[in-house]
């Protein structure tokens, strides 16, 4: 099980007003959540306090009921958080295989580590063909199949997610979030995806929540949110 639990996050930087104030979600056991809202609603303010990147001022992050806001960011990790932040991060200098085996250091040794990596080359056939080219020569969508596998290659049990759709064609996108949905049903992943990409990630998500001024305005079935084009256009702008 791993139901991530949000209960009254209250998050701020420096002395400025808050940017999360008050909120409230829960993500179920292998449910995948969309979390939308326009630019500065505070998505990746949220994604990284979850990690423990950003100081919380108030409130609780609950992982299948254990408290994890006062954790560092390392033991949230090891508790089964992870981040793909936004941007592609890879290890430029290195090969994909490294950079996935890498990603499965500390999860698996020997034969087994390099059974999960070649895990990821069936979810991700382009990496399969790329295995040996460094970081820094892969196109856009091949270095965010790369950042994803690497995170799932570690078999992370709640995978937060910032906005992996930027910049790419359609056939990728439609790609790695099929891969997301379907992790999510076979193996039970738990999903956070933020994205500006709405209809995207609402066609692979079981739920939309929508922030604004730091506050879920809207937590609702996603097909349903998808229907609804008085709260797009209140809160998403199309
Ligand atoms: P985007 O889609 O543009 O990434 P977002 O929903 O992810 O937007 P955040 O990046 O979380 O939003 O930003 C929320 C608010 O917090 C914005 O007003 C932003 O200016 C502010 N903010 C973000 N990071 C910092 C920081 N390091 N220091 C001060 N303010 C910050």
């Amino acid at each position: 099980m791993s139901t991530l639990t949000i209960e009254k996050l209250t998050v701020g930087y420096g002395d400025g007003a808050p940017v999360l104030d008050g909120l409230e979600l829960e993500v179920p056991d292998g449910g995948v959540v969309a979390l939308l809202g326009a630019n500065g609603a505070g998505k990746t303010t949220l994604l990284r306090s979850l990690l423990g990147l950003v100081p919380v001022r108030g409130g609780r992050v609950l992982l299948d009921g254990a408290d994890l806001t006062r954790l560092s960011t390392e033991d949230r990790v090891r508790r089964g958080l992870a981040l793909v932040p936004e941007g592609r991060s890879v290890v430029a200098e290195l090969t994909v295989a490294e950079n996935l085996r890498l990603g499965a250091l500390w999860r698996h040794r020997g034969p087994a580590r390099e059974a999960a990596v070649g895990q990821m080359y069936e979810l991700f056939e382009p990496l399969a063909r790329r295995r040996d080219a460094a970081g820094h020569t892969l196109s856009g969508g091949e270095r965010q199949m790369l950042a994803l596998a690497r995170a799932l290659v570690g078999e992370p049990d709640v995978l937060l997610l910032d906005e992996p759709s930027l910049g790419l064609a359609p056939l990728v996108v439609a790609q790695l979030l099929g891969v997301l949905r379907d992790q999510a049903e076979a193996t039970g992943l738990t999903v956070l995806l933020a994205e500006q990409n709405v209809t995207g990630a609402l066609s692979v998500a079981d739920r939309g929540v929508v922030l604004s001024l730091g506050e879920v305005v809207a937590d609702r079935p996603a097909a349903e949110l998808a229907a609804d084009p008085a709260l797009r256009h209140a809160y998403l702008g199309f």
